[in-house]
């Protein structure tokens, strides 16, 4: 092997808000870069991924790989598992399970307690607000300025696969993140990500970005929101892909834990797009339709074929994450036909890319990753029916009953200054004026909190500091806190309970159903093979990093799978 030798030309540097990066030459007559060999090949000599696509998969259950195995192609899921490796038991190693903690997880090899994405929002002290995840104010919608498209990677606190890949290549390889979801694409592109697409519904059906990452959108882009395919997908209709008969792995199409459109009277097919648009949000009712699926995979091959991706030397990182799952499986639960069927033709949608990597890239010239950001529960309405007891929760009254015991005990006041992913932050400022103790407080929180049908546990969060777990479940409530910025004490609710409406389902426990997840690595120095050894989902990034041959991200704290891949 070639000695290494790189050849630094460049400085980096940020501006003030860290969101342009400006190289600058040393010297007009710098020699061309000789550091080929840097990334091409590991120090195994083994050749390396020309590129990483990272497929998230938003709310998929491992089980979906199991229940609707026979129904699915040759070339999809089964060519994922068939060539590459399965984790068959890898699972968050947190709580709580939402998307954008898990995106950002997936990424960065570590938990919320240190990559500090704590939910999808969450009560900030110092703002005195909810803030969502990536919300920053200090940049500007590109494509699309309306509410909410202020977005960045400013609040992950941790760097990134694509972060890594671009030190380890010197900002040569190129990253890209494309998801429906803001979050989905911004939180696993990173901060140092050339570009991260999101979808805006609406009037427009359109992708866009933030200035964070470039001033305009490329012609590439553009190209796309012009073209008539979104309003091709309004016209069309989401049908049954194979005859009904064979959805048996699923309950009836009209059934009462499912929750149907607006203004539709029952959950079931067809769907014709044009008849549900107007009260549904016109191009956003795609999003909860197999058609969203197709919107990101067309993206995604734009990218590839327009920035080039997988054409040199230097790796390139796609990710993209595929959110409808997690809209039609909040919507109608993982016992529904439209869960199925949507399965059903993400198999093919990802069959068709893995074609289309092999056609463009070049066949083992290229590793996959297939995950998912988190399970979901099954509907309690739907095991409750079957005998499986669960039930739904709401904060509303438990809370009222604290404030009231609270104001009995200590003097009218208001002591819970946010209740906010289960976790309940105390007004510090009335409890230091009253110089009321802190743990007679929270004494009383879990008191009443207990007294509550369906509250499993309360723990205040100061026992994360120092304490080391065997309870899986404390442990998953220990590193999804940030010591800086979780609340006060935590609330755990009984198995299979849920915060949710009457209809359909959601995620975000610490409990199995939420955290078992699929982990598949297919293709570059991938060889085929199972483990059903217990693996989190913080080990996604070291074992592509070391895969790569590249440095893990700043916080991972996962484990490199690679050993257990060769046994
Ligand atoms: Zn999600
Ligand atoms: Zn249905
Ligand atoms: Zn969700």
């Amino acid at each position: 092997m070639k000695p290494l030798t790189i050849t630094f030309f460049a400085a980096i540097l940020f501006t003030s808000c860290g969101s342009k990066q400006v190289e600058i030459a040393s010297s007009p007559t710098s020699p061309p870069p000789q550091s080929i060999e840097l990334i091409s090949t590991n120090t195994d000599g083994d050749s390396k991924p020309k590129l990483v696509l990272g497929i998230t998969v938003d709310q998929m259950r491992y089980d979906y790989i199991t229940r609707y195995w026979d129904d699915y192609s040759d070339s999809g899921f089964k060519r994922l598992l068939g060539e590459g490796f399965n984790f068959k038991d890898t699972h968050y190693p947190y709580a709580p399970t939402f998307t954008g903690p898990g995106h950002a997880s997936i990424y960065t090899g570590t938990t919320p307690s240190y990559h500090g994405i704590i939910g999808n929002n969450w009560y900030s002290r110092s703002k005195g607000r909810e803030m969502y995840c990536a919300e920053d104010q200090d940049v500007l919608g590109v494509g699309y300025f309306g509410p909410g498209s202020q977005m960045s990677p400013k609040n992950l606190k941790s760097s990134t696969i694509g972060d890594q890949l671009k030190l380890a290549s010197n900002f040569r390889s190129k990253v890209i993140g494309i998801s429906l979801k803001d979050r989905g694409a911004i939180l696993p592109a990173g901060k140092a990500a050339d570009a991260a697409y999101w979808y805006i519904g609406a009037d427009l059906g359109h992708w866009s970005s933030s200035n964070y990452y470039m001033d305009e959108l490329p012609q590439w882009v553009r190209n796309y929101n012009q073209s008539n395919k979104a309003e091709d997908m309004l016209a069309s209709t989401w049908d049954l892909l194979h005859p009904e008969s064979t959805y048996d792995e699923s309950a009836e199409d009209n059934n009462p834990f499912e929750a149907p459109f607006s203004g539709s009277l029952t959950p079931t097919f067809p769907y014709v797009m044009a008849d549900l648009a107007e009260k549904n949000g016109y191009f956003d009712v795609l999003r909860s339709t197999p058609f969203g699926n197709s919107l990101v995979a067309q993206l995604a091959e734009e990218a590839i074929l327009n920035e080039a991706l997988g054409k040199d030397e230097f790796t390139d990182l796609l990710a993209i994450s595929f959110s409808s799952p997690d809209f039609i499986g909040h919507q109608f639960g993982p016992h529904s036909r439209e869960a199925q069927d949507i399965y059903l033709r993400l198999d093919l949608t990802i069959a068709k890319l893995l074609n289309f990597l092999d056609e463009t890239v070049g066949k083992n010239q290229y590793l996959v990753f297939l995950t998912a950001d988190h399970g979901a529960a099954h509907a309690p309405s739907f095991l409750k029916a079957n005998k499986m007891g669960a039930d739904y929760w709401n904060s509303a009254q438990m809370l009222y009953q604290i404030e009231k015991r609270l104001s009995e005990e200590f003097g009218t006041g208001s002591y819970i200054e946010s209740y906010s992913n289960d976790q309940f932050y105390l007004n510090n400022a009335l409890l230091s004026r009253k110089q009321i103790d802190r743990n007679e407080v929270n004494e009383i929180i879990i008191e009443e909190a207990l007294a509550v049908e369906g509250v499993a546990k309360v723990i205040p969060t100061n026992v994360f500091i120092n304490g080391n777990f065997q309870d899986p479940i404390l442990k998953n409530l220990q590193m999804g806190c940030s010591q800086k910025l979780s609340g006060d004490l935590v609330l755990i609710l009984e198995p299979g309970w849920i915060t949710y409406g009457p209809r359909g389902t959601t995620h975000g426990s610490a409990y199995p159903y939420d955290t078992h997840v699929p982990f598949v690595l297919f293709g570059s120095g991938v060889s085929h093979g199972t483990s059903s050894e217990r693996t989190e989902i913080i080990d996604i990034a070291p074992t592509v990093c070391s895969l790569l041959g590249i440095q893990m991200p700043n916080a991972c704290i996962g484990r490199n799978l690679e050993t257990t891949m060769q046994q």
